[in-house]
């Protein structure tokens, strides 16, 4: 058997697409998962139940593994820089994901590059935030953005913060603060791109991604009217960062459009990210096919999009906790919906899915998308 083995450290929806996307291939998966009821710890066969955070652990799940990447940024860094000497390949490496893991460091490395950010700088307590809020002097001050440099995810880790005394919730996780200006952007944005360790480097179409309770709800591929140039830009900017930063694998770049035409970039995030699901029944090639290759030094696969429009809209958990019961109406009303579940437990507002539709009337393409969404979680009942 010469098929290679796949180290996938995290248990989560990312895990579970990926390793979906490795099975035509014949890729075999190797799982490192907290719980065995994690949503890839369901469907992959060959799982090690464990804590990440243990070098031991890691060790021992790294035997057998020809390359290890991960679900989420969270494995410690030493951690990694441990079994890379050890001779195993890290594929985003630690020096490319204390970037996305850290928004410090990266916030930092962006500046060097000259890469257009929100202005920005550390805070050391919420007397320094109002004078940050100062600083920006102009049409800045408050309100800002306050950010714990680690441990955020889906908006949690984010303030917008209008005084020094409301400057002061952040402080409380024991976390370096970044304070950044509140963007005043027309919309927000997605460059995607997948970087093999040889160099090659695909990038996918710019996608408009929209948040809802700084929870992304849906994306469209591509942006609608976005400037070619404009475009054009944030994927040379996708495949720059990448470049420099040495990525491999899947890189989502979160960019703010402005009004004004510039980009700036929110957040990075290396590995297969929401902004890219629509890839799954939308592109030649989806995220998660690309991330496998990339990770096995593969050549990468045709990022272009099969259809004029692909909208995805995620799935979040409400107050109906059957959702299969309501398969049946989605899939009788909609025949070309696509349908991505997570075998995740229902809980209000949990991301437990998400449905892909395509086709060349965007508002038809966007209408059947949130119907899905609306009706699987209960808030449209016809
Ligand atoms: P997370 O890591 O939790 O996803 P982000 O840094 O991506 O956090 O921020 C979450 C959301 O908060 C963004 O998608 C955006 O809507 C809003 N946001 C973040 N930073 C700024 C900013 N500087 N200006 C305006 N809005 C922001």
């Amino acid at each position: 058997m010469t098929f290679p083995v796949v180290g996938m450290v995290g248990g989560g929806q990312l895990a579970r697409m990926t390793h979906e996307a490795g099975i035509p291939l014949g890729i075999k998966f190797k799982l490192l998962s907290d719980t065995p009821q994690d949503s890839a710890a369901q469907v992959v066969s060959d799982v090690v139940i464990g804590d990440y955070r243990d070098l031991d652990t890691l060790r021992a799940f790294a035997r057998g593994c020809d390359v290890i990447t991960f679900d989420h940024e969270h494995v410690p860094t030493e951690h990694l820089q441990t079994l890379e000497a050890d001779g195993i390949a890290i594929r985003p490496g630690p020096e490319a994901l204390r970037h996305a893991q850290d928004k410090g460091v990266m916030r930092a490395k962006l500046d060097a590059l000259g890469v257009p950010c929100p202005r920005h700088r550390i805070v050391s307590d919420p007397e320094d935030v109002a004078r940050f809020a100062a600083e920006l002097g102009g049409s800045g001050g408050f309100p800002v953005i306050l950010k714990t440099v680690r441990g955020g995810y889906d908006g949690k880790g984010v303030w917008v913060v209008r005084s020094s005394k409301e400057a002061e919730e952040p402080f409380r996780a024991g976390v370096p603060v970044l304070a950044e200006e509140k963007v005043d952007f027309v919309r927000e944005l997605a460059a995607n791109i997948v970087r093999s360790p040889h160099g090659q480097a695909v990038a996918y179409p710019v996608v408009e991604s929209i948040q809802v309770d700084g929870v992304c709800d849906t994306v469209i591929a591509p942006a609608p009217d976005l400037d070619p140039e404009l475009a054009g830009r944030a994927q040379e900017l996708a495949l720059r960062i990448g470049k420099e930063l040495e990525v491999v694998g899947h890189l989502a770049v979160e960019l703010f459009e402005t009004a004004d035409g510039r980009i700036l970039v929110n957040e990075l995030a290396m590995r297969p990210h929401n902004s890219g699901h629509w890839t799954q029944d939308g592109a030649i090639t989806s995220q998660f096919a690309n991330h496998v290759r990339a990770v096995l030094d593969l050549p990468l696969g045709d990022p272009r999009p099969r259809a004029r429009w692909t909208v995805m809209a995620n799935v979040l958990g409400g107050d109906y906790p059957d959702m299969y019961s309501a398969y049946l109406h989605c899939m009788a009303r909609d025949p070309q919906l696509k349908i991505h579940m997570y075998g995740k437990d229902v809980k209000p507002g949990r991301k437990v899915g998400h449905v892909n539709t395509y086709g060349d009337d965007l508002a038809d393409v966007r209408e059947r998308a949130a119907h899905a969404a609306g009706y699987l979680r209960g808030t449209i009942t016809e």
